[in-house]
């Protein structure tokens, strides 16, 4: 096994260089960047819809979606907004040269906002750094509350924990208090926003959060 730890080593090490001169170059243009993370069918690409619609008004926003088809991306066409597909080749995450490519199709001067759909997976988008200012991990009801608990790597990067779906509460077997216990155990400062993409409930709230993040820079 030490053989394959001295040949990846170095591979990361290059990416998360690669992380920071992004990080840099979003800093120049003054664009805040977003990861936004969970498993597949969490609610990624429909709480995306909904933060275009509240926040379209006030910043010029692209996507940048982590996939290997453009489903997602001809959704988020329809808003009239830049989107660009960062393809994935087949890989279950995005890592920074993903990034730098998809970059390179959008005018930074012209932006305030980017969103990142990460590849829909709990286990590896965490370890990669994008040079993105913020991480947020969707959890959803359906998926039942022991996530915090299976994952926590993810949700210990987490600087919001978005708890989608939160319409389904009544019908499914979620212990809410087991899933917010879970998340504070990794780090207490964790925000969680209960949100329903569906019906636009605490939809304001994560606006409200992206607003003070751009106030803040992205620090
Ligand atoms: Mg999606
Ligand atoms: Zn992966």
């Amino acid at each position: 096994m030490k053989n394959t730890i001295k040949v990846e080593t170095p591979v990361f090490d290059t990416l998360t260089l690669k992380g920071q001169i992004i990080r840099k170059l979003l800093d120049k243009h003054q664009v805040l960047a977003i990861n936004i993370m969970a498993s597949p069918g969490a609610g990624k690409t429909s709480l995306i819809l909904k933060l275009i619609e509240s926040l379209k008004n006030k910043f010029r926003i692209a996507v940048i979606e982590g996939d290997i088809v453009p489903i997602d991306v001809e959704k988020i066409q329809k808003q009239q907004i830049p989107v660009v597909l960062a393809h994935t080749g087949g890989a279950c995450h995005l890592d920074s040269v993903m990034m730098e490519k998809a970059l390179k199709k959008l005018k930074l001067n012209e932006l305030d906002l980017l969103l990142v759909e990460n590849v829909g997976n709990l286990i590896c988008p965490a370890s990669f750094y994008l040079g993105t200012h913020k991480n947020i991990v969707i959890a959803s009801v359906p998926e039942g509350d022991d996530k915090p608990y299976k994952y926590p790597t993810m949700f210990k990067g987490a600087d919001l924990v978005v708890l989608n779906k939160i319409d389904h509460l009544e019908h499914d077997n979620f212990d809410l208090q087991n899933f917010i216990a879970g998340v504070s155990a990794l780090d207490p400062k964790i925000e969680i926003i209960k949100v329903s993409a569906r019906n636009g409930l605490g939809i304001a709230e994560i606006v409200d959060w992206i607003k003070l993040q751009s106030k803040n820079n992205g620090k």
